[in-house]
C-alpha cells in the first residue's frame, strides 16, 4: 500500500503482482512492524493536509483566480460558416472547413 507515491492509480502488471505475492507470501510481520504500520496510517488520516490520491486536490482561491484568468484569456475564433465563438482548438477541430453547417 502506497498511498501518496507516484504509484498512486496506476495498475500493476500481472507479472509485477505475482514477484510481490512471492516475495511476501510466508513472511511473518511482528508486532513491532504491525504496530509502526498502524501508527502510520493514524498520523496520516488525522494529517488535516492530507488529501486521498481518489478525492481530488483543495486549490486556495489565488491559484483558482490564476486558473481562472488563464482559462479566460485564451484567444477566440469564429467561424465563418455558423457564426460560433469558440477557442482554437475546438475551431481547428469542427469548425472552418469542417464546418457541420458547410456539409448540407
Ligand atoms: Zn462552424
Amino acid at each position: 500500500m502506497h498511498l501518496n507515491s507516484s504509484k498512486d492509480g496506476k495498475k500493476q502488471s500481472d507479472h509485477q503482482k505475482r514477484t510481490v505475492r512471492e516475495m511476501m507470501t510466508g513472511k511473518e510481520r511482528n508486532n513491532e512492524t504491525i504496530e509502526k504500520q498502524k501508527k502510520s496510517f493514524r498520523d496520516r488520516m488525522n494529517n488535516p493536509n492530507y488529501t486521498h490520491p481518489s478525492k481530488g486536490k483543495k486549490f486556495n482561491e489565488d491559484r483558482l483566480n490564476k486558473m481562472s484568468i488563464q482559462t479566460s484569456s485564451r484567444p477566440k475564433k469564429q467561424c465563418p460558416n455558423c457564426f460560433i465563438i469558440m477557442d482554437e482548438r475546438n475551431y481547428a477541430r469542427y469548425h472552418g472547413i469542417k464546418c457541420k453547417s458547410m456539409k448540407i
